[in-house]
C-alpha cells in the first residue's frame, strides 16, 4: 500500500512539474513576438497607427483580443520571409499563407498588419472564425482593406493613397527610410545613456 502511495504521490509530482514546464514554454512562446511586435507596430506609418489602435480598442471592447503577428518588415525581413514563403515546409513551420517578393509588400511601407485567428481550416475549406468576421469588419470600418480575402485572411493593409502616398512604391521608400532613421535614432540614444 505504502508503495503504491509512493508511485502516486510521484506520478503526480512528475505531472505537476511537466505543467510547470509547458506554462513556462508557452509564456515563453508567446512573450516573444509580443515584445517584438510592439517595436513593429511602431514602425508603422503613423496614419496607419493610429487607425489600427483605434481598431484594436475596439475590438477588445467588444470581447475580441487581437494577436498582431506581423506589421511593419524591413527589406531584409520580407526578403527572408519570400523565401520561406516559396517552400513547402518552412510554410508550414511558420504558419505563412504567402508573402510578396522583396520591395512590393506593403509591410516593407508599414501600411499593413497580419491578425492571427481570423480564419481556420485548410486551403480550400478556409473559412472565416466568428472572431474573424468581427475583426474583418471592424478593420474595414477604420479603414483597413482585407486585401486578399481566404487567400491571405491574417493581412490587412491600407492604401498607400489613403496614408498620403503617390505610389506603392513611394510608400516602401519612405517606409524603409524611417525605419533606418528609427534605428539610427536609437542606437545614437544607446551610446549616450
Ligand atoms: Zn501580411
Amino acid at each position: 500500500m505504502l508503495y503504491f502511495k509512493t508511485r502516486v504521490c510521484h506520478f503526480l509530482l512528475a505531472a505537476w512539474l511537466c505543467l510547470i514546464a509547458v506554462n513556462l514554454l508557452t509564456h515563453e512562446a508567446l512573450g516573444k513576438p509580443r515584445a517584438l511586435s510592439r517595436k513593429r507596430v511602431n514602425a508603422l506609418d503613423d496614419d496607419a497607427r493610429v487607425r489600427l489602435n483605434a481598431a484594436m480598442s475596439e475590438m477588445r471592447k467588444r470581447g475580441i483580443r487581437p494577436r498582431v503577428n506581423s506589421a511593419f518588415r524591413s527589406h531584409a525581413e520580407q526578403r527572408a520571409l519570400y523565401r520561406c514563403s516559396r517552400n513547402r515546409r518552412c510554410r508550414a513551420r511558420r504558419g505563412i499563407y504567402g508573402a510578396k517578393r522583396p520591395g512590393t509588400s506593403m509591410h516593407e511601407a508599414g501600411l499593413a498588419v497580419d491578425i492571427g485567428g481570423v480564419a481556420t481550416g485548410r486551403r480550400h475549406r478556409r473559412r472565416l472564425t466568428p472572431k474573424g468576421r468581427q475583426t474583418v469588419r471592424i478593420m474595414r470600418k477604420h479603414g483597413f482593406k482585407w486585401r486578399y480575402g481566404l487567400k491571405d485572411p491574417a493581412h490587412f493593409e491600407l492604401s498607400p493613397q489613403r496614408a498620403g502616398y503617390r505610389t506603392e512604391k513611394a510608400a516602401i521608400k519612405a517606409g524603409q527610410r524611417r525605419w533606418l532613421a528609427s534605428n539610427r535614432a536609437r542606437r545614437r540614444a544607446g551610446r549616450r545613456a
